[in-house]
């Protein structure tokens, strides 16, 4: 049935990519609907993949149902009637000798409430739920069922589609059937060389296709469920290597695209890097070697460097703006949250001013005329140096000639704001170089997975001198010794930072909590001068409470999670972090890097409240046991799996269908084999190909 690939990529059979108006049934108004879900091609529909199956081959007694389950029944109407409540609404009694239940709906037509009387045999499949009249279903499908159909069933494990608004299970049903009924006389067209799949012991893609919409009487469920059937890995290979592929497309047309070469002499970072402290270390002077090659080139440099907290990443972002600078081109940073934006335009402006190059920040509390003066100098190219939070890429910023666009603690943006940064960065007609940096250090096979566009640089060295932190776990029972080890550390003339706990419903309660944490340490230790910061301050006011921090005034800051990422105050020693049960791994290794910023021995503690679950045990352990942020990476990876490794936003890139970066991850490295072998020789199959998985919207696969 393989159909040999590589022939022009007109030849896709046109079954497949007629609209889904041709299937029979389908008028304008339901196109229109399913134009929505974003089908609209016949192929579309095949592609839309169940979400998962129901086994509706039993009927269930009605009288042993329990809330939560999910079942078919079968029963004769007992009784139907309209009631008016709140809402308008039809029940139906329906009982079969075992029990009786309440069918309640919303919804009906006419000719469903002349249907559904006293007497009619129905065949039900629902959520059963707790209703006030005892156990019901919620607007369940139903058909009627003849006395003689009672021992009929259906004989297939029943698909169950992506959510779907305003187009029913039954009628996607139905659809793909005839989807499937009307490409079969043809075959669909398969853009997967051949040779590539010999030896793999998958079926072809139209049998796996027919296979997971259809499955068969004796298909099993529990290998179905797990997504582990052979159908199911042929069509999660293929749709791997589609998302691969359309990363690198947009790779190599970014690299197309033309940019500004930024060759000058170097003199600018030598005299910058002559007037730190310290010298370099290794690692950031291999990773800054490689920059300097990416940013001489015409075409837009795409580099991610992964580097643990503390390793000393602005400095090399720093020395990249400075390239830009002095080849006449403006630089930009862009950080998640205010409150690093702010730290990082002070030790720029502290280490640019005296080369006589102006810094600016363009926060999201500049407002007004002093907003439109900023924005009207950054387009002036008056000022070389632009730093902020993603206001950076809004409406109205426009830049003269953008030659370098960094992005700090790039997991915390979404891909989307990554690639719309390249988009806004335009100036000139030509793209900003991208520098995009992170403390999340991702396994390879995954990097070449989610960031198969980027090139990776890893500064795999901390600064000399350091000492690890030693990290304790207590629980919270033993808060009074974790106090008085503050006051410990504040009469050596160190510092402290208190993390009260993370309260994601709301922001305010988290605020409320930390101001009454601070109240009571402040109470407890009665000669350290304690400080807050939290999300509801007046940026202002969290500006002077972190300057305050910074210059030693302040000795115990208490902080709610907004000091996660990035902020640097070499003095602190102490991080104690409360309910550290609640958070994840790579934040919990994020809030320690606040501290071992100096030479002074560090310590971690890490209060919580049992009972432990068994990942929130592992987590701590973990944090006892390693400061590695690559071990902590994979023992979180390990834990969570690589979806929500990479967290919801940075998988917003793969939304994928039948796929699973955990349970598919041995097919990674030969979906890039794979990938490779497609961009050399069949690339004709690689838009229809993606097409087919990723759609005509792909944003990133500018191909
Ligand atoms: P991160 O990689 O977490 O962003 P930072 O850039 O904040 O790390 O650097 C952490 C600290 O290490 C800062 O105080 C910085 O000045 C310092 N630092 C950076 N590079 C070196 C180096 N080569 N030697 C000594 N200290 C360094
Ligand atoms: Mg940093």
């Amino acid at each position: 049935m393989n159909r040999p690939a590589g022939g022009p990529a007109g030849a896709q059979r046109a079954a497949e990519l007629e609209p889904v108006t041709a299937l029979k049934g389908v008028g304008v108004a339901l196109a229109e609907r399913l134009r929505k879900l974003g089908v609209e091609t016949v192929q579309d529909l095949l592609f839309l993949l169940p979400l998962r199956y129901e086994d509706r081959t039993r009927t269930v007694p009605i009288g042993s149902l329990r809330p939560g389950d999910r079942a078919v029944i079968e029963g004769t109407v007992d009784l139907a009637e309209i009631v008016f409540r709140k809402k308008r609404a039809l029940l139906v009694r329906l009982g079969d000798g075992t029990g009786s239940i309440t069918l309640r709906f919303f919804y009906f037509s006419g000719a469903q409430q002349e249907q559904l009387v006293r007497g009619t045999r129905l065949r039900c499949f629902g959520e059963v739920r707790r209703g006030p009249l005892g156990l019901e279903i919620v607007h369940p499908e139903y058909r009627r069922a003849e006395a003689r159909d009672a021992q009929a069933t259906t004989d297939r494990l029943t698909p169950v589609y992506p959510a779907t608004e305003g187009v029913q299970q039954g009628r996607l049903r139905v659809l793909t059937a005839l989807a499937l009924e009307k490409v079969a006389a043809s075959d669909v067209h398969d853009w997967l060389p051949p040779a590539l799949l010999a030896g793999e012991d998958l079926p072809t893609l139209a049998a796996a296709l027919e296979y997971v919409h259809r499955p068969p009487p004796d298909a099993e469920l529990e290998l179905l469920a797990a997504g582990m059937h052979p159908a199911q890995r042929r069509l999660a290979f293929e749709e791997l290597l589609a998302h691969q592929l359309s990363l690198r497309m947009l790779r190599r047309s970014v690299r197309r695209d033309p940019a500004w070469p930024m060759a000058g002499p170097g003199e600018l970072e030598q005299r910058f890097a002559s007037s730190l402290p310290f010298s370099l270390t290794g690692a950031q002077q291999r990773v800054l070697a490689e920059l300097r090659v990416d940013v001489a080139k015409p075409h837009p440099m795409l580099r991610l460097v992964q580097g643990d907290v503390g390793s000393g990443k602005t400095v090399v972002a720093a020395m990249g703006a400075l390239r830009a600078v002095e080849s006449d081109c403006q630089a930009a940073l862009m950080a998640p949250t205010e409150l690093l934006a702010e730290q990082h335009f002070q030790n720029f402006q502290r280490w640019f001013e005296p080369l006589g190059i102006g810094v600016t920040l363009l926060s999201g509390r500049l407002t007004g005329r002093a907003r439109q003066l900023t924005l009207d100098s950054i387009a002036a190219g008056k000022v070389p140096v632009v730093i902020g939070t993603h206001a950076l890429f809004q409406a109205g910023v426009k830049f003269a000639k953008l030659g370098l666009a960094i992005v700090d603690e790039q997991h915390r943006f979404g891909v989307h704001q990554r690639l719309a940064l390249r988009e806004k960065g335009i100036s000139g007609g030509r793209y900003p170089h991208q520098l995009v940096m992170t403390a999340t250090p991702i396994p390879r096979t995954l990097a070449m997975t989610a960031y198969a566009d980027l090139d990776v640089s890893v500064i795999d060295e901390l600064p000399p001198g350091r000492t690890p932190i030693v990290t304790v776990v207590l629980p919270e029972s033993r808060r009074d010794e974790v106090v008085a080890r503050i006051h410990g550390q504040c009469l050596e003339g160190r510092q402290a930072y208190w993390v009260c706990p993370l309260i994601e419903e709301s922001e305010l309660l988290e605020a409320q909590a930390a101001e009454e944490t601070a109240a009571a340490l402040a109470a407890a230790l009665p000669d350290v001068r304690v400080g807050l910061v939290h999300g509801r301050m007046a940026p202002a006011d969290k500006e002077r409470s972190m300057a305050r921090f910074k210059a030693g005034e302040i000795q115990l800051l208490v902080a709610t999670t907004v000091i996660e990422v990035g902020v640097d105050v070499p003095n602190a020693s102490l991080m104690v972090i409360e309910n550290a049960e609640r958070m994840g791994l790579a934040q919990l290794h994020q809030l320690r890097g606040r501290v071992g910023r100096g030479a002074a021995a560090s310590s971690c503690v890490l209060l919580y409240k049992g009972p432990l679950s068994q990942t929130a045990r592992a987590r701590l352990t973990t944090m006892r046991e390693t400061t590695d942020g690559f071990e902590v990476a994979r023992r979180d990876l390990e834990l969570r799996g690589p979806g929500e490794f990479l967290g919801t936003r940075q998988a917003g890139l793969m939304q994928l269908k039948v796929a699973d970066l955990t349970r598919d991850a041995d097919v990674l490295p030969k979906v890039q084999r794979t990938a490779e072998v497609m961009l050399d020789s069949h690339p004709d199959n690689i838009a229809p190909l993606l097409r087919r998985w990723i759609g005509a919207g792909a944003r990133y696969a500018k191909a």
